[in-house]
This record gives C-alpha cells, sequence and structure tokens, in this order.
C-alpha cells in the first residue's frame, strides 16, 4: 500500500471510531446498560446494504423471555468514510431504538404444509406490529434516516473545526474522486 494511501486509511479509521463516540453522546445511549458493539465488515448479504443493526439475545433467552445480551452493528467497509460514517449514524439510531424499547421484536413457531417447523420473527414499533410494513414505510426507518444526516452533518462540522484545514480538503477531494467510480 501506497503511504498516503496508508495514512489516509488510518485516518479514515480513527475518523470512523471518533464518529461512534460522537454519535452515542448526540442519541445518549453512551450510558447503556446494553453494550454496542460495532464491527467492520467486507460484505453485508449480496446487496448495496452499508449497514446493518440488530440484537443478540442472552443463551438463556427463551421465545417468553428475551434478553438483549448486546446490540450488533456492522458497517461495510468498502463505503468512502464519509459513507461508513453515515451508515454509522443510521445504524446508531436503531441502536437507541431498541435500547429504549421503540423497537421490540417477538418470535413465534408455526408448521409451514403443516409439518415442517419454521420461526417467524415479528416486529413492533411502539407497541404496533410493523413486520408486514414495506422497508421505507417502517417507522424506525422514517426516524434513522431523518436523523442520520443531522447527527453526520453535526459530525464532520466538528471534525472540521478541530482539523488542519488542508488535510480536510485532501480527504474531501479523495472522497470526490472515489464517488466517481
Ligand atoms: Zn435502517
Amino acid at each position: 500500500m501506497k503511504l498516503f494511501a496508508m495514512l489516509l486509511s488510518q485516518f479514515d479509521l480513527k475518523m470512523f471510531h471518533e464518529a461512534e463516540g460522537f454519535f452515542k453522546v448526540a442519541l445518549n445511549i453512551d450510558n447503556s446498560e446494553i453494550p454496542i458493539e460495532v464491527k467492520l465488515v467486507d460484505n453485508i448479504g449480496k446487496g448495496s446494504t452499508g449497514g446493518r443493526c440488530g440484537p443478540v439475545f442472552t443463551d438463556d433467552s427463551t421465545f417468553d423471555n428475551l434478553k438483549i445480551e448486546k446490540i450488533s452493528i456492522k458497517i461495510k467497509h468498502s463505503c468512502t468514510v464519509i459513507g461508513m460514517i453515515e451508515a454509522l449514524a443510521h445504524e446508531m439510531v436503531h441502536a437507541k431504538q431498541y435500547i429504549d424499547k421503540d423497537i421490540t421484536v417477538s418470535f413465534e413457531r408455526y408448521y409451514f404444509w403443516g409439518f415442517i417447523p419454521r420461526i417467524k420473527a415479528r416486529k413492533f414499533w411502539k407497541g404496533q406490529d410493523t413486520t408486514d410494513l414495506d422497508y421505507y414505510d417502517q417507522p424506525c426507518e422514517m426516524e434513522a434516516y431523518l436523523l442520520q444526516k443531522k447527527l453526520t452533518f453535526d459530525y464532520l462540522n466538528i471534525v472540521q473545526k478541530n482539523l488542519d484545514p488542508l488535510a480536510m480538503a485532501k480527504l474531501l477531494h479523495t472522497q470526490t474522486e472515489s464517488n466517481i467510480d
């Protein structure tokens, strides 16, 4: 890896991890009893998904008694750093929704064709069953899309004020270039 590219990727990672701390404070989930685990991954599914967030339940959880052990967030590594930060902001909003119990889930057993056992997950928003709503009609998604821009803008604004403008200009230039691909 070329030196500049290496420095840039270290810079990107630092910025990403600082954003993680910033978003937790901004969303008031930095002191949550439920830990939030953020991982950078190479791929999420097959589509163009940039991030994913979901609860991980304790081993002794049962369908009638679900206990969240941690919230797991995955962010796709191949996005630009701004894209990664915005994806992180979006998933952090979901983490808050799980922590505040705005989103709850339940599982139920059913039998496909009357004999093949299956498990169906149901998703609720403030008590309302939203399982069958389209993605963009989900209230949790509307809130996440609404807040992700503001969170990202606030963070970048702060970063910009503390940074050497030349380094920032170089970063933004690289972002613009890599977006053209
Ligand atoms: Zn979402």
